[in-house]
């Protein structure tokens, strides 16, 4: 109920005029104590609101809001050009969110009978969003993009080795549709620009070793960066405003990413992650650099050399180089 309301709310203020307390609890049949306190609550999740008396609530900035028509507008054009028409996804597969726990939960809790491959959803807000490990990923309101996507494995969970490798490299091909400066990937999972993270991949998956198994892709990119959020992340960040001249298109940039996203898993499904070793060190953040890897409390240095085939970590120590797999294993540069 409190959803409904809050988005309702939303789309009134997301051109940017003012709408009075009293025309909204009118609207939506509550009284204006609840939407004050509605707007409270959604000013916490990132929405810059603020209020003139006599006049009502007011958006900082007008918010041009994801839309399922605006994204298929854009795959439509991007299929054109591309003159592959594969690019369309199937208007069934695309659910756009305002408020959600996590785009990778809700498709999670689709599988095995309600999904298709290729479903994709998107939101505006995550409550819940994760990162690697139940770390948070900070998702504020109508700032990024917050992207899932589901694709069944039909061999089982060793194809999915390399799969947040794939997904890297189709995240960095639609920044690179914007951005000039060089799209850096860091093993597994992170995308970076000038050496600070704008972007995070988070594979999922579920079923057994052999036989069909199911994944879920996520994927959160930073374009515009509240300054109350970007406070509260740990490491260096940065987002696609920072990097260009003109504001971002999220709908063409959500349109973007799925076309990239079905590119590079198709690509992957037919010949491997083998056919894009080349192209994934031409991106990758550390190359031959002197690093660390964290497993539990444990670090090993080393000197990293890229990555293998199925999308192993290559590390050498002692003059011996060994492939590092996924999982539990985070790595880091040593200055
Ligand atoms: P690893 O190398 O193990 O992947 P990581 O710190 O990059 O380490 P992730 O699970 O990829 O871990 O991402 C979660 C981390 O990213 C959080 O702990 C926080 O430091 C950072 N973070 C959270 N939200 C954002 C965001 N919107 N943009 C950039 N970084 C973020």
């Amino acid at each position: 109920m409190a959803k409904a309301i809050q988005e309702k709310i939303i789309t009134s203020l997301a051109q940017g005029d003012f709408v009075s307390g009293q025309d909204l609890g009118d609207k939506l049949g509550v009284s204006r104590a609840a939407i004050s306190n509605h707007i409270k609550a959604l000013a916490e999740i990132g929405l810059d609101i603020f209020r003139v008396t006599g006049k009502g609530y007011k958006l900082a900035q007008p918010l041009t809001l994801l839309a399922r028509e605006k994204i298929f507008a854009h795959l439509r054009l991007i299929a054109k050009q591309s003159n592959d028409s594969t690019k369309v996804l199937d208007e069934n597969l695309l659910e756009v969110h305002s408020l959600i726990d996590s785009t990778n939960s809700y498709l999670l809790r689709k599988i095995p009978n309600q999904i298709s491959k290729g479903q994709t959803c998107v939101a505006e807000y995550q409550h819940a969003g994760r990162g690697r490990r139940g770390r948070q990923w900070l998702s504020p309101f109508g700032s990024h993009i917050y992207l899932s996507m589901y694709w069944p494995l039909e061999q089982g969970m060793s194809q999915a080795m390399g799969l947040s490798l794939v997904i890297g490299l189709a995240i960095s091909d639609a920044i690179a549709f914007y951005v000039n400066e060089d799209v850096q990937l860091k093993w597994p999972n992170d995308i970076y620009i000038q050496g600070k993270k704008v972007a995070g991949i988070l594979v999922e998956l579920e079923g057994q070793t052999q036989g069909l198994s199911h994944c879920v892709i996520g994927v959160g990119i930073n374009v515009q960066m509240p300054s109350s959020i970007g406070e509260q992340i740990d490491q260096p960040w940065t987002d696609l405003s920072q990097h260009l001249q003109q504001k971002i298109d999220r709908n063409e940039l959500v349109a973007q990413i799925i076309s990239n996203m079905n590119k590079r898993l198709i690509q992957h499904q037919q010949d491997g992650f083998a056919g894009m070793l080349d192209d994934w060190h031409s991106k990758d953040l550390f190359l031959n650099k002197a690093v660390k890897i964290i497993t539990g409390s444990k670090e090993t240095k080393g000197i990293y050399r890229g990555v293998n085939e199925q999308g192993a970590m290559l590390l050498e120590c002692d003059n011996k180089v060994v492939p590092i797999y996924g999982g539990e294993v985070s790595l880091r540069g040593i200055k």
